[in-house]
């Protein structure tokens, strides 16, 4: 049986010549081509061997060998890491690379990765510069801060922060923030990776500022406060504020730490999103805030941490830094999307994410309206029509928000919800949408008017 399977297995000899193939070939180098074939070929040999396949598939056999070999030609012109249409309407989607950078940050990233830069140069002295120096002073001047560092993520920022402040010591945090971040960033396991003793006070819905103060000893190296932004406590709930966290503290001589996680620069409770702010955090007088550059703030992924100056030096000089630290494709990004915060209506309007969120729903709805004009214009087989809905902002902020979102909902005759969604899969551009009574769903809030033409494109070639 297996044999008869193994017989009518081609040969790459004879697959090379065959004309489907032979028209993917342009472009990719003759080696690499042969290297696919003979991989799509032990595929099937292993599947054949292993007896997955059933003695059946020898009439289509070749034609499935020639098919995988097609696709997988296809693929191999194109990096693994390539853009997508976001239609989900998730503004800060983490598995589609939460923020969008500005123009400005796009331009700047460009400038220094063609080119060599000042990264730790100093063209004043001509002498070695500090690559902290191109953020520290605009996120100072921004925030209100005394000094500032940025390294790989918040993650990261937590990492150092209770490295360099708590090793061998004691850190209080309440036990309605032992927060979990997806990817299996935990506070207790974070804290005990940097050597320092996590000391859990109060209880999951309530802790009071005596909590705090009953479990501060000689060994007591900071209050740390985390922002609980992926989740809400709401009922019979209390916890203590930055501010009374930093009286106690200076009564005690210890500072406090806030990991505000998103790093919301302007305030949005007009667009919905009840998140504080990291200038909140500082003029309430936590001595560190902590937060990512990918989240609300919209630029690169990052860690920013600002605060009082002794301690940022301390973290600048800590081994783990070096460990930590970020590019000069990073260190551009943030520079320039800092730079748009010196006014918050040209953030609202530069920053991809914060202009997406704020975005009104005259806007969306006309923005729908266009998409649904162009998919009408196809008469191809498909029906279109306007639905609210609601939106998230995503990425693990704002989590009992909610958005009011404006959809294109799309059916075609043909094709069922589901089938359709695995066409726009395999396009050039790679469409992530929602589905729901078999229709997919366009969320606008997250395209742009190139987007809806592409979107529309696709749908063509589907529908041909
Ligand atoms: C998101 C978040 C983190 C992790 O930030 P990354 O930049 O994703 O590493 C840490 N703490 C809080 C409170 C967060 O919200």
């Amino acid at each position: 049986m297996t044999n008869n399977l193994l017989r009518k297995l081609p040969k790459v000899d004879q697959l090379m010549l065959d004309e489907r193939i032979q028209s993917c070939m342009p472009g990719i180098p003759r080696e690499k081509a042969v290297d696919i074939i003979r991989s799509t070929v032990d595929e099937k040999r292993k599947m054949i061997i292993e007896g997955s396949m059933e003695e059946t598939a020898a009439e289509t056999l070749y034609d499935s060998v020639v098919a995988d070999i097609v696709h997988a030609l296809v693929l191999c012109g194109k990096n693994s890491l390539r853009p997508v249409i976001n239609a989900t309407g998730v503004v800060l989607h983490t598995n589609l690379g939460r923020a969008n950078l500005s123009e400005k940050a796009r331009e700047a990233v460009n400038a220094v990765m063609s080119s060599y830069s000042t990264l730790e140069y100093n063209p004043e002295t001509r002498m070695r510069g500090s690559r902290h120096d191109h953020v520290e002073k605009i996120i100072t001047r921004i925030t209100g801060a005394e000094a500032a560092m940025v390294v790989n993520n918040n993650a990261a920022a937590t990492m150092l922060t209770l490295a360099a402040m708590g090793r061998g010591r004691e850190m209080v945090v309440s036990r309605g923030e032992l927060v979990e971040i997806g990817g299996s960033f935990r506070i207790p396991d974070i804290m005990k990776e940097s050597g320092t003793e996590l000391v859990e006070v109060g209880t999951t819905n309530k802790t009071h500022l005596r909590d705090y103060e009953d479990n501060i000893t000689e060994n007591t190296a900071a209050l740390l406060k985390v922002h609980t932004s992926n989740y809400r406590i709401v009922g019979f709930t209390e916890e203590v504020s930055v501010r009374e966290l930093k009286n106690l503290g200076e009564k005690y001589g210890i500072p406090v730490i806030y990991d505000i996680g998103s790093g919301l620069m302007v305030d949005l409770s007009e667009a919905g999103i009840k998140e504080p702010t990291v200038k909140q955090g500082i003029d309430q007088g936590a001595d560190l805030v902590l937060f990512s550059g990918d989240k609300l703030l919209g630029g690169p992924q990052a860690g920013i941490i600002i605060g009082k100056k002794e301690y940022i030096d301390r973290m600048k000089k800590h081994p783990l830094a070096r460990v930590l630290r970020v590019d000069k494709m990073t260190l551009a990004a943030c520079e320039a999307t800092f730079g748009d915060y010196y006014s918050r209506a040209q953030a609202l309007e530069n920053i991809p994410v914060l202009s997406m969120i704020t975005a009104s729903e005259e806007t969306l709805r006309s923005k729908a309206e266009y998409l649904k004009s162009l998919i009408d214009g196809l008469d191809l087989g498909y029906t279109s029509e306007i639905l609210e809905e609601e939106g998230v902002v995503g990425g693990g902020s704002a989590p009992s928000d909610r958005l009011s979102d404006i959809v294109t909902a799309v059916k075609h005759e043909n094709f069922s919800a589901n089938e359709m969604d695995l066409l726009l899969h395999g396009g050039d551009n790679i469409i992530v949408s929602r589905t729901r009574n078999d229709r997919i769903l366009f969320d606008v809030r997250t395209l742009t008017e190139k987007d809806c033409r592409d979107i529309s494109l696709r749908l063509k070639e589907i529908a041909e």
